[in-house]
């Protein structure tokens, strides 16, 4: 397959089954996982049981009373094909994929999928956190990462010639990391050559998607085409989150269906779905409409609906009806569902 330019990309949008009229993505979730494998390492070094995920196991997985290793893969291809097509039902269109590397990317199963779901997918590329890449990459530099995050998106990615719409997850821990460092300079290098947005993956503290934003901003790159995922997990007072948005990066609330006050990785006041709404409006007050996107970040298999959980079909079913009982109007509600999606996954 021959590879595409800057040319061939301007003004179109690039989902794995090729390359889109923008105006075609319609109501979009720009952060999910359909194929990925998010074990933690620990775990990976020392497997735990693959205790099959039921009804009866599924609220004690997601409170940590029970354990399963298979509640880290998603490598199912006829199971989420099928809640798929329950979010297409639901209203749903475009899903942005954002396995990137360390994750387990599979974009042969993901051409699959979006042609037996009807969804359509925006695969992302670059690499996650520090702790789940290759070690190899601790040998690499900042245009060796460019490179390959712009091949990602002209040619092809992870040996395919299946191309991907949009640079990440790009991973960041808490302190951030030298190699994460390197990753995230290399990704701007390669949004200024293809003219994609960024998704980035802030570490676990409050601080950090200030610092990475700052970063951004020290590297001259567009505001306005970053997005910072997981905000619900990191940010807790309006403070912090009116300053970032100030800088005018996009503001992510993407765990939206995760309601359970137990959060794995550490003790936070883990929101639900009427707070993230609440933080959302209080952004809205200050005129950011423009730089809110949503979505679930799917990424255990206790979150779909096969397991007991609330699937992809979960914003469109009930966070959107309710987004209209609290008084969002039809153009705020296509603003973050459709029109800012459709801006970042147009590439410029
Ligand atoms: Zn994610």
């Amino acid at each position: 397959m021959a590879r595409l330019d800057r040319a061939a990309l301007k003004g179109r949008a690039q989902t794995v089954l090729g390359l889109v009229d923008p105006a075609s993505l319609g109501a979009t979730l720009m952060h999910e996982h359909v194929i990925c494998d998010i074990t933690p390492r620990k775990y990976v070094a020392e497997p735990i049981e693959d205790r099959e995920i039921d009804l009866c196991n599924c609220w004690q997985i997601n409170y940590g009373q029970t354990f399963s290793g298979l509640k880290w893969k998603l490598n199912q291809p006829d199971v989420v094909t099928g809640e798929l097509r329950e979010m297409v039902a639901a209203g749903g269109r475009t899903v942005v994929e954002l396995t990137s590397g360390g994750l387990k990317p599979d974009p042969k199963a993901l051409v699959d999928i979006s042609k037996a779901s009807g969804a359509q997918l925006v695969m992302g590329c670059g690499h996650y956190v520090n702790d789940y890449q290759d070690p190899r990459n601790h040998q690499r530099k900042v245009d060796d990462f460019a490179a390959e995050m712009v091949a990602q998106v002209f040619e092809g990615a992870w040996g395919t010639e299946i191309r991907a719409g949009i640079i990440g997850e790009i991973g960041c821990q808490a302190p951030w990391t030298d190699l994460e460092r390197r990753v995230m300079q290399g990704a701007i290098i390669a949004q200024q050559e293809t003219g994609a947005a960024i998704n980035v993956h802030p570490g676990r503290n409050e601080d950090q998607p200030q610092e990475v934003a700052d970063f951004f901003l020290k590297q001259g790159a567009p505001m306005d085409r970053m997005v910072m995922s997981h905000i619900d997990r990191t940010i807790f007072d309006e403070t912090r989150l009116l300053r970032l948005a100030d800088t005018g990066c996009v503001i992510e609330f993407d765990l939206f269906g995760q309601e359970n006050a137990y959060y794995v990785h550490s003790d936070i006041d883990m929101p639900n779905d009427a707070t993230r709404l609440r933080l959302m409006r209080a952004l809205i007050g200050r005129g950011h409409l423009d730089r809110i996107v949503i979505s679930h970040d799917i990424c255990y298999r206790t979150r779909l609906t096969r397991y007991g959980g609330h699937g992809y079909q979960h914003i469109f079913a009930n966070v959107i009806p309710m987004m209209r009982r609290r008084g969002y109007s039809e153009t705020e509600i296509d603003t973050i569902m459709v029109r800012t999606p459709k801006r970042l996954l147009t590439f410029v």
